[in-house]
C-alpha cells in the first residue's frame, strides 16, 4: 500500500492510541476516519453502522458533507454500501457511478468521487457496518489496500461490539451489535428458561489486536501451526484420547485443512498488515463465518464449519488456552449456547446451574436433544450463528415450547417471560399435587398414564410423575449416546437398573430401533436414499441377528424372577413378528439349558407404526400379547410426510379423520381380541391428542414425562361419553367437511378442560 503516512502498521498503531484516548464515542469515530483517510491517501473515509431496523446509518465521515452524519440512512440493500453489507464482501471499483447498484444521496455530496473501496465491518461472521474510502480520481485500489482496510475494519468492529456507540443512537435505531434480538428456531425440548449466556466452546477473547513486532508475530504463527498439526496427528493416531467425542473423519478433515495453503496464506497476509497472530486468525475466521452464513450448499457449509473449528483450535494454541471450558465455573442460571454438542458433553454440565440450551444445529431427533428432553432442559435449535451473536454473560431467554430466543431482551419481554415462568411453576405445583391420584375420568374410566424413557436419567421420573410404569423404553438411546457399542454386560446392567427403579410397575422394553435417523456414530453408516423406509429396526435385527439376540438375552437375564414385556419396532408383516418371537424363544431355551433363572413370565408385543399392519390386525392380534401404537412413525408413513421435516410434517394434522379412523380401528379390533393396546407416540403427550385418544377408547397412554401432569389434569375432568357423542359422528362424516381439531377445542372449552 502507498501512503505518505507509513502504511497499515503505522495506521494500526495510531488507531490503538485513539482507542485508548478518554474522548466521546463520536470524537473517537471522527478521529478514526481522519486517520484512515490520511493514511490511505483517500479524500473520503466513512463509517456506516448497521442498525437494528436493518438500515445503515452514516456515523462518521471525513470528506463527505458533515451535515449528512446521522442523517443519511440507507436501506439494507441500497447502493454500494448496502451491497457490501448484504454480501459481506469487499467492493473495489474505479468508477463507482457506473455500477448498476450505485445510488446517489444529494446530502452527502459524493457525486464528485469516482473510485470506491468498501469493506464489511465483521465480527464473528456478523456484519456490523461498512467502512468506505473514496477518491476523486478513477483509480483501482490495490489488493494490499483492500487487505489493509479490512484489517482496519476489525478495529472498528471491536469498537462497535463494545456497545460504545449506543449512546449516539435514536431509540429503535441502535447499532445491531449488542442490541436486543429476537430469533426463531426449532423447539427441541420444551420449557422456558431465563439466564445468562455461557458459550460451550468459548470464543478466544483476543486482548491484543495490533502487533508491535510483525516478524515476531509471524514466527509465533508458524510455531502455533506446527503445534496444531502435531496435536492433530496425535489425535488422529489415538482416536480414544480425542475429547469431545470427535470422529476420526472430522479430525482427518482438520488435519487436511491445517495444510491448506490458501487458508494459511490469508492468515499470514492479515498478520503482515499489522495484526497479532491471533487477530490475524480471527480476521480470516470472521470471513469464513460470513461465507458460511451465506452458503446454502450443505457440503460447503460443513467444510467451512471445519475451517471455523480449526481456527478456534489455532487461536487456543496461540493464546495457550485449554480446549474444554471450565464446567465447574458455571454461573447460576446458565444458558449454554453451542454450535453443536454431543449428548455426553451436555451431561457434563452441572444440572443444578444449567437452565437452557441453544444450538446452531440439531434437529428434534438429534441425540443431544433426546438428552435435553430427558433432563428437562428447555432447548432451541437451528439458530443460525447463535454463538456469533452473543457474548458470554449476555442475558438470554430460551422458550423451548415455541422455539423463540430473546438475546439481550428488553425489560418488558423479561418481565412477561418472568410471569410465564411463575405461572408454569404454579401449574407444576398443581400437577405435583395430582401425583398420587389415580387417573379416572369423570365417568369412571380408568386410564393408565405411563412414561417414555430410554436412559438412566429418565428413571427418577417414574417417581416424580407418579406414572403407572414405563410404556416405552427406547433401548436404542443407550447405544446412541455411547461412544462405542455397549457390551452385553452394560446392557444387562441398564435393564436391571430400569426394572429395579420401576419396582412393581410394568416396563415395556422395545428392542433396538436403529437405522433411519437413529444413527450410531461407531457403526458404519450405509447410505440409503430413504433411510426412514430403509434397513432399520427389526429389519436389521432379523437380517443380522447377532446384535438382537444378545440384546434379548440381556433383557431376559435382567428380568430373571420378574415379569418382562418386550416389543419389536417397525414390524410390517406378521411373519416378521413370528420370526422375532422365535428368536426370543430360542434365547429362552438357551438360558434355561444353561441353568439361568428365567423371567416369571414373558409377554411379547409389537409396535404398530407401519400402515401395512392396519390390514393385518386380526392375524397380528392372534399372535401378540399386546400392541403399542407409534403415532410418530404411523403418521409419517400414513401421510408420506417426513417426521423430521417441519415443512411437510406440519402440513398434515394427526387430529384428522384418516388418522383417527385408523387409530379407532386398532383399538376396536384389539378389544375384540381382548388384547391390551397402548399409544406411545408424541400424540399422547399433547393434551388435545390425549383427549382424542381417550375418547376413541385408548386406556393406556405412554407420555413424555413432563406431559403426565397436564394430561392427567385434563382427563380427570373428562366425561368420555360426552366426548364420544361429539367425536364419533365427526369420523363418520365426509372427510374435510368438519375440522376435528376445532371440534375438540370447542368441546374442551365447553367442558372446562385445559388444553
Ligand atoms: C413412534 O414412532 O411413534 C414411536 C414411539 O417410536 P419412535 O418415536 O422412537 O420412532
Ligand atoms: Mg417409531
Amino acid at each position: 500500500m502507498r501512503g505518505a503516512l507509513g502504511g497499515p502498521r503505522v495506521l494500526l498503531r495510531r488507531l490503538r492510541e485513539v482507542m485508548a484516548e478518554p474522548v466521546s464515542a463520536q470524537d473517537r469515530l471522527d478521529k478514526v476516519v481522519v486517520l484512515i483517510a490520511a493514511n490511505m491517501v483517500a479524500e473520503v473515509c466513512s463509517v456506516y453502522v448497521l442498525r437494528v431496523d436493518g438500515t445503515l446509518e452514516l456515523y462518521a465521515t471525513e470528506g463527505l458533507k458533515r451535515e449528512a452524519v446521522h442523517q443519511t440512512v440507507l436501506k439494507a440493500d441500497e447502493g454500494l454500501v448496502g451491497l457490501v453489507a448484504s454480501e459481506a464482501n469487499p467492493m473495489n471499483l474505479s468508477d463507482a457511478q457506473a455500477h448498476p447498484a450505485f445510488s446517489y444521496r444529494a446530502e452527502t455530496g459524493e457525486e464528485i468521487y469516482h473510485s470506491f473501496l468498501g469493506v464489511p465491518i465483521l465480527r464473528a461472521g456478523n456484519t456490523l457496518g461498512v467502512l468506505v474510502v473514496q477518491n476523486r480520481a478513477r483509480r483501482t485500489y490495490t489488493e494490499e489496500e483492500e487487505e489493509a482496510l479490512q484489517t482496519t475494519a476489525m478495529v472498528l468492529a471491536e469498537m462497535i461490539a463494545s456497545g460504545e456507540l449506543s449512546s449516539l443512537a435514536q431509540p429503535g435505531a441502535e447499532p445491531v451489535a449488542r442490541h436486543a434480538m429476537h430469533l426463531v428456531g426449532s423447539s427441541l425440548s420444551e420449557g422456558i428458561a431465563l439466564g445468562h449466556v455461557v458459550l460451550h466452546e468459548p470464543r478466544v477473547v483476543i486482548t491484543n489486536v495490533i502487533a508491535d513486532d510483525v516478524p515476531h508475530e509471524l514466527k509465533r504463527l508458524d510455531a502455533a501451526i506446527a503445534a496444531l498439526r502435531e496435536d492433530l496427528d496425535r489425535l488422529v493416531e489415538h482416536r480414544d484420547v480425542a475429547d469431545g467425542g470427535e470422529h476420526r473423519d472430522v479430525l482427518e478433515a482438520y488435519r487436511m485443512f491445517s495444510y491448506d495453503q490458501g487458508w494459511l496464506h490469508k492468515i499470514r497476509e492479515a498478520v503482515t498488515t499489522g495484526l497479532t497472530a491471533e487477530a490475524g486468525v480471527e480476521r480470516v475466521q470472521s470471513d469464513t463465518r460470513a461465507r458460511m452464513l451465506r452458503a446454502s450448499d450443505h457440503y460447503l457449509r460443513d467444510r467451512l464449519h471445519d475451517l471455523d473449528d480449526l481456527a478456534n483450535r489455532l487461536m487456543r494454541v496461540l493464546m495457550g488456552q485449554d480446549h474444554a471450558p471450565a464446567k465447574e465455573q458455571l454461573p447460576e442460571n446458565a444458558i449454554v449456547v453451542a454450535r453443536s454438542m454431543g449428548p455426553a458433553a451436555l451431561l457434563d454440565y452441572d444440572r443444578k446451574r444449567l437452565r437452557g440450551l441453544v444450538l446452531e444445529e440439531g434437529g428434534p431427533t438429534s441425540h443431544v436433544s433426546i438428552v435435553a428432553r430427558a433432563l428437562g432442559i428447555p432447548t432451541v435449535g437451528e439458530i443460525d450463528n447463535a454463538t456469533g451473536l452473543v457474548e458470554p454473560g449476555d442475558a438470554i431467554i430460551v422458550d423451548g415450547s415455541t422455539g423463540h430466543i430473546h438475546m439481550r431482551p428488553p425489560q418488558d419481554i423479561q418481565a412477561s417471560y418472568g410471569e410465564r415462568v411463575k405461572l408454569r411453576a404454579r401449574r407444576q405445583a398443581q400437577y405435583r399435587a395430582l401425583r398420587e391420584r389415580p387417573c379416572i375420568t369423570k365417568d369412571g374410566q380408568k386410564i393408565a398414564l405411563m412414561i417414555n424413557a430410554g436412559l438412566t436419567i429418565d428413571l427418577p421420573h417414574i417417581e416424580d410423575t407418579g406414572a403407572a410404569g414405563i410404556g416405552l423404553f427406547r433401548t436404542e438411546l443407550q447405544f446412541m449416546v455411547a461412544d462405542t457399542l455397549p457390551r452385553t454386560g452394560e446392557q444387562l446392567a441398564l435393564y436391571r437398573a430400569v426394572l429395579d427403579a420401576a419396582g412393581k410397575k410394568p416396563v415395556t422394553f422395545r428392542t433396538l430401533d436403529i437405522g433411519g435417523d437413529k444413527v450410531l456414530p461407531y457403526m458404519r453408516n450405509i447410505e440409503e436414499e430413504n433411510p426412514a423406509l430403509g434397513w432399520r429396526a427389526i429389519r436389521l435385527g432379523l437380517d443380522r441377528p447377532g446384535l438382537l439376540r444378545s440384546q434379548v438375552r440381556a433383557l431376559l437375564r435382567a428380568a430373571s424372577g420378574r415379569g418382562l414385556k418386550l416389543m419389536f419396532p417397525m414390524i410390517a408383516m406378521v411373519e416378521e413378528f413370528d420370526k422375532a418371537k422365535t428368536l426370543v424363544e430360542v434365547e429362552l431355551t438357551h438360558l434355561r439349558r444353561h441353568g439361568h433363572e428365567l423371567p416369571e413370565r414373558v409377554e411379547i408385543g409389537t409396535m404398530v407404526e407401519v400402515p401395512s399392519l392396519l390390514f393385518q390386525l386380526n392375524e397380528l392380534l392372534e399372535r401378540v400379547d399386546f400392541l403399542s401404537v407409534g403415532s410418530n412413525d404411523l403418521m409419517q408413513f400414513l401421510y408420506a410426510a417426513d417426521r423430521g421435516n417441519p415443512r411437510v410434517s406440519e402440513r398434515f394434522d394427526p387430529l384428522s379423520a384418516p388418522v383417527l379412523r385408523a387409530l379407532k380401528d386398532i383399538v376396536d379390533t384389539a378389544k375384540k381380541h381382548n388384547k391390551p393396546v397402548t399409544l406411545c407416540g408424541e400424540l399422547a403427550s399433547q393434551p388435545i391428542g390425549a383427549l382424542a385418544l381417550t375418547i376413541l377408547g385408548y386406556r393406556t397412554l405412554s407420555l413424555t414425562p413432563s406431559a403426565v401432569g397436564p394430561v392427567k389434569a385434563l382427563l380427570l375432568d373428562l366425561d368420555c361419553r360426552k366426548g364420544e357423542a361429539m367425536l364419533l359422528p365427526c369420523l363418520e362424516q365426509p372427510v374435510g367437511s368438519v375440522s376435528i381439531r376445532q371440534k375438540l377445542e370447542g368441546f374442551a372449552a365447553a367442558e372446562g378442560l385445559q388444553l
